[in-house]
């Protein structure tokens, strides 16, 4: 009996704790439905299919771009899949006060905000760093300190709604990537921010969720015009790429990866064997032959 009771009880401890974890780890799409979201980078890739998935799950969207005509197809397509409202503001993200602008007119016309979703990203090149220091500085503007603006305004209603902030970034911005320098730079400010910031929520007791997105590569116009010749690589597909996006801020998750198989586990190296990691990396592209060589 004394045996049996030494197996069963530590037994039904792990059935008791894998029950709490999985259901609270459940996703469900109700969890969506009516939320205020804003969606930047929307007028194509991954953001837009973001907003589609939140359409389907009746949410209110703002979505946020350049280009106006695309925003308009993206907000007419939002509104046949069943969003709650839908609606877009136009503008440059390298203008801080456009990132502010954005977030007043959620204020103004979703009466708060339940979640912000940063995702917009700057052209670059793809190649070795040419040492242009002004393209690095207009890239921090556009991927780093708009997003860093964007928070500090929707704090406030952030903090009210207890919502969630989600931050999309790229494994270039969790270990050095070769032929992205400007752009790496501007992935690892954001974990080096948006980490931070979070230590600092929970010192305040702040409930608002920070969930930093590590991708790998991923289907879309940009990313396959850029990379497809260069990455021995298939990339995985951005429509289930925005719905584990989404599913991982629904859940307040702190860190999401996508494929778990490209970004998480090649990430488990990091520590303990850097090298072998950077290698790996390397071993990932065709590569060019260096200036001058
Ligand atoms: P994408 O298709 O190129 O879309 C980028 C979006 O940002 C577009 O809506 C673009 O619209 C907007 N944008 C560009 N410059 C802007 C500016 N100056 N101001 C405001 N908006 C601007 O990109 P994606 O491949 O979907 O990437 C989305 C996110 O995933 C990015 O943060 C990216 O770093 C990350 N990611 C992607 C991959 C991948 O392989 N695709 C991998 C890792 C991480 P307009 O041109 O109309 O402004």
């Amino acid at each position: 009996m004394g045996r049996l009771q030494k197996i069963l009880i530590p037994f039904l401890g792990l059935v008791l704790a894998f029950w709490f974890y999985s259901a609270r780890d459940t996703f469900k799409p109700e969890m969506l439905r009516g939320k205020r979201v804003i969606v930047t980078g929307a007028s194509t890739g991954i953001g837009e299919q973001m907003a589609y998935h939140l359409a389907r799950m009746g949410s209110h969207i703002l979505v946020t771009a350049r280009t106006e005509a695309r925003l308009q197809n993206v907000v007419r397509r939002c509104l046949e899949l069943g969003a709650a409202s839908a609606r877009f503001v136009s503008g440059t993200m390298e203008d801080t006060a456009f990132a502010q602008h954005v977030v007043r007119e959620a204020q103004t016309s979703l009466g708060g905000l339940d979640m912000l979703i940063l995702n917009h990203v700057g052209a670059s090149y793809f190649g070795f760093f040419d040492g242009d220091v002004e393209h690095v500085r207009k890239l921090l503007e556009i991927n780093f300190l708009s997003y860093v603006a964007m928070t500090t305004s929707a704090l406030p209603m952030l903090k009210e709604s207890e919502g969630s902030i989600v931050v999309v970034s790229s494994m270039a911005g969790k270990v050095g990537f070769p032929f992205t320098v400007p752009y790496s730079a501007t992935k690892f400010a954001l974990d080096g921010f948006f980490s931070s910031l979070r230590q600092e929520f929970t010192i305040q007791s702040i409930n608002v969720s920070i969930t930093l997105c590590i991708l790998g590569f991923i289907d879309t116009e940009r990313a396959v015009r850029a990379a497809a010749e260069v990455l021995q690589e298939r990339p995985a597909p951005r429509d289930e790429c925005a719905l584990e996006i989404l599913k991982g801020a629904a859940l307040r998750r702190r860190e999401l990866y996508y494929r778990y198989s490209s970004t998480r586990l090649p990430l488990l190296l990091r520590d303990c064997a850097a090298e072998l990691l950077d290698y790996l990396v390397r071993s990932r592209y065709r590569l060019p032959a260096a200036p001058g060589a």
